[in-house]
């Protein structure tokens, strides 16, 4: 695998408040990477940084070799996000919210239909086209929005906490999709989640607290190395290592 994303030092301040501690990590291409840690963590500073959005104060960010400078074009259009909160309009149908965003790519009505209609189609959701878009279930939101975010085919795609707030099947079913996706577009992505045991899959787990990385390996690198049967011992063994009497189950 190729390093897609390579981050050196990067660090961010707030109001003086050191929000990242220079944080290094790699995304290679084609993995699938979780982001853990409480809230605070500075896992949404993280994310804004490495879309471009906001500027780190130290540090660097390549991706694919050449750094990254905010204004770019090219980098964003190969980097597509979902965020919580949805950007698509409640008012208008999934036909008309897709087709007009996938207009904005093709510039053409019958590619942009074409296109539209197979992205819902990847996440398993081409029933829900006529439907408005603000009576959908959080579930299928979540897969519209995904199929937006695919609209330009990108090579990164960023989840934030795409399994929040749904049901337990509705979370398995994305999990699902999400694995599928990948395969699928051979694509990276990048994933936030409060749940530990959902990023067992995940080819590498970044654990962030307070603005730095706690952990940062394999899922079943950190359990060996924590001597834990589960990611979310892991997790509370790093982050309140310094409590008394914490201890991880032995293997
Ligand atoms: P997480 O996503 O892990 O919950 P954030 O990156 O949102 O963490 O926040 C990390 C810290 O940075 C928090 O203390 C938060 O209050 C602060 N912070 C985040 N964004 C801003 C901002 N735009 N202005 C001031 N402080 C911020």
């Amino acid at each position: 695998m190729t390093e897609l994303v390579k981050i050196t030092d990067l660090g961010k301040q707030y109001n003086q408040q050191e929000v990242l501690k220079a944080i290094s990590f790699s995304i290679m291409d084609g993995e699938l990477f979780s982001i853990l840690g409480p809230n605070g963590a500075g896992k949404s500073t993280l994310i804004s940084l490495i879309l471009g959005l906001t500027k780190p104060d130290t540090g660097d960010i390549l991706f694919e070799g050449v750094k990254l400078d905010s204004d770019s074009i090219q980098h964003k259009s190969m980097i597509s996000v979902v965020f919580q909160n949805s950007i698509l309009d409640s008012d208008l149908s999934v036909r008309e919210n897709l087709f007009l965003r996938a207009y904005f790519y093709t510039n053409n009505w019958k590619e942009a239909k074409k296109l539209a209609k197979e992205k819902l189609a990847d996440v398993q959701a081409s029933h829900l086209l006529d439907k408005r878009y603000g009576v959908l279930s959080g579930g299928e939101r979540r897969k519209v929005d995904i199929a937006r975010a695919l609209l330009n085919t990108p090579k990164l795609l960023f989840l934030d906490e795409p399994t929040t707030g749904l049901d337990i099947s509705s979370r398995a079913e994305m999990w699902r999709l999400i694995h599928q996706l990948k395969e699928k577009y051979s694509m990276t992505i990048v994933l936030t989640t409060h749940y530990m045991e959902e990023a067992r899959d995940s080819d590498n787990i970044l654990m962030l607290d307070g603005g730095k990385v706690m952990a940062y390996d394999a899922p079943e690198m950190l359990k060996q190395t924590y001597q834990c049967l589960t990611l979310e011992d892991v997790f509370l063994a790093i982050i309140e290592k310094g409590r008394e009497n914490y201890e991880c189950i032995s293997l």
